[in-house]
């Protein structure tokens, strides 16, 4: 794989990358991303799916996203590392883990989401945008 753009798991095993550079850029707020990330909330970089090169076995984790589509985590099937996710409702595109990815990628949230389940010690930076629940735009089309 030799695409500029690189997520991969603590151990190697899992990863997935990119030639072109994320559509959006994310920090979701919501519980799923809670519990599989182990983080208050995830960085999330979403890239076009047809430009992915994946490699390594993963256990995926099915559930609902907030609008009643199904979504599904990926982890690494050896380190259980989340890496990244497929959901239904922003088809064509892909959610990375933002802090799996290597230089030259930077994060740059557009956005925080699902704010309405944020958790109580994190605060948001003023003068960026915020939405309760998922942001009102679909990520990559404008
Ligand atoms: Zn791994
Ligand atoms: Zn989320």
């Amino acid at each position: 794989m030799n695409n500029t753009f690189r997520a991969q798991c603590q151990c190697g095993q899992l990863a997935v990358s990119f030639a072109h550079a994320p559509v959006a850029q994310l920090v979701c707020h919501c519980r799923d991303c809670q519990t599989i990330s182990g983080l208050p909330y995830a960085n999330v970089a979403f890239f076009k799916t047809e430009e992915r090169c994946a490699q390594g076995q993963f256990k995926a984790i099915d559930m609902k996203g907030g609008s009643g589509k199904p979504k599904q985590y990926r982890r690494c099937s050896k380190c259980n590392d989340f890496v990244y996710a497929t959901v239904d409702v922003l088809t064509g595109l892909l959610g990375v883990a933002a802090d799996k990815l290597g230089p030259p990628y930077e994060f740059k949230p557009m956005a925080h989401v699902w704010t309405s389940e944020k958790a109580p010690e994190v605060e948001i930076p003023s003068g960026v945008f915020q939405f309760p629940k998922a942001p009102p735009f679909r990520p990559g089309k404008q």
